[in-house]
């Protein structure tokens, strides 16, 4: 099987089955790219209502160069890894500083900018500006392997460079098109969990997987770090009508977010309270109102929230009301599912 083939029969299907979506029309280089950041980690469905607003509020690059980081933030909230959104405002900087406030067209200029790595650089160029340059993610490495069934891990970086140099030799005029055609394949058809559709594959009567009965075996991923646990109390401190939250250092996970009070550890009740003792801190109806497991690509937080009532607005926070935790700051959804515990 020659891979070129697989080129026609996927342009052909994308044209006629690819699904509509808002960030595709117009080829406009600056939704292409808020939409490919956004879909990095969230799947396409529950970004729409997210890219929709964004692109309300922040209609231009120039706009999001001059956003506000809590509006930016705010706009984010739900979407998870928020340093992709303070990315996205610190490479419109740069596209006004460095190229007279115009997306770059190529991949070379566009993988200087922050946030975009090789992925979203060939998407962009090849998407927007129709440059023959291969954009590969995890659809297009799992259709691949099984097409021509590969058994090598999709997880290393040597077999996306080899599926990306495959992919470069094989790349049509259209690119941008032919690119397009691969990833939805992979993301609706050549599907990640369970059996892909193959009765509906435009590919079906190349693909070696296929012929092969090999199609669940493939793609190989060999995992191999285990995710860290830590242990989160969380205080949900009351004075009258107003929640104290505090911004979480620059650095690390959630950088620069807001959150609840909290401390790495699991307490009881009982513990708590010594807790608050120690910190001079007078605390009345203490109460666990809930748990959480929230989890990152590296960390598990196991999560457990206490209500306190204080008698004061306490020093080292900020106190504010509970409308202004809708409407003005955005807190990371680990800390956001406690919000309805609030009342
Ligand atoms: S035939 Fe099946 S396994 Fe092969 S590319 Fe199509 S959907 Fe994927």
């Amino acid at each position: 099987m020659e891979l070129k083939q697989i080129v026609e029969p996927l342009i052909k299907w994308y044209e006629q089955e690819g699904r509509k979506l808002p960030w595709r029309e117009g080829k406009n280089p600056y939704h292409i790219w808020i939409s490919e950041i956004m879909l990095q980690q969230t799947k396409i469905e529950a970004v729409k209502k997210y890219y929709d607003r964004f692109i309300q509020e922040l209609p231009t690059i120039q706009d999001l160069a001059k956003v506000e980081e809590d509006k930016l933030l705010k706009l984010w909230e739900g979407l998870g890894y928020y340093n992709r959104a303070r990315n996205l405002k610190k490479a419109a900087i740069q596209i006004e500083e460095k190229f007279n406030g115009k997306m770059p067209k190529t991949y070379q200029d566009l993988i200087t900018l922050a946030g975009i790595g090789e992925y979203t650089a060939g998407a962009i160029s090849s998407i927007a500006f129709n440059q023959k340059v291969p954009a590969v993610d995890g659809n297009v490495l799992r259709v691949l392997s099984r097409v021509t069934k590969s058994k090598k891990d999709v997880l290393l970086l040597e077999t996306k460079k080899e599926m990306t140099r495959k992919i470069q030799e094989i790349l049509p005029k259209q690119a941008g098109t032919f690119n397009e055609a691969i990833m939805e394949l992979g993301e609706t058809i050549c599907i990640p969990n369970g059996e892909p559709l193959c009765d509906r594959c435009p590919l079906v009567n190349i693909c070696l997987a296929k012929k092969e009965n090999l199609v669940m075996q493939i793609p190989v991923r060999v995992k191999k770090t285990k995710r860290k646990k830590e242990e989160i109390t969380v205080f949900l401190l009351k004075y009258k009508n107003k929640i104290a939250i505090q911004k979480r250092e620059q650095n690390g996970l959630l950088a620069g977010m807001y959150e609840f009070p909290n401390q790495k550890e699991k307490m009881t009740k009982k513990k708590l309270e010594e807790y608050l003792k120690q910190k001079k801190i007078i605390g009345k109806n203490i109460k666990k109102v809930g748990t959480h497991k929230h989890i990152f690509t590296h960390i598990e937080w196991n999560m457990t929230a206490y209500e306190i009532e204080t008698q004061e607005e306490l020093k080292g926070y900020l106190w504010i009301q509970q409308k202004e935790l809708k409407n003005k700051y955005a807190l990371p959804t680990a800390f956001a599912v406690f919000q309805k515990y609030i009342k």
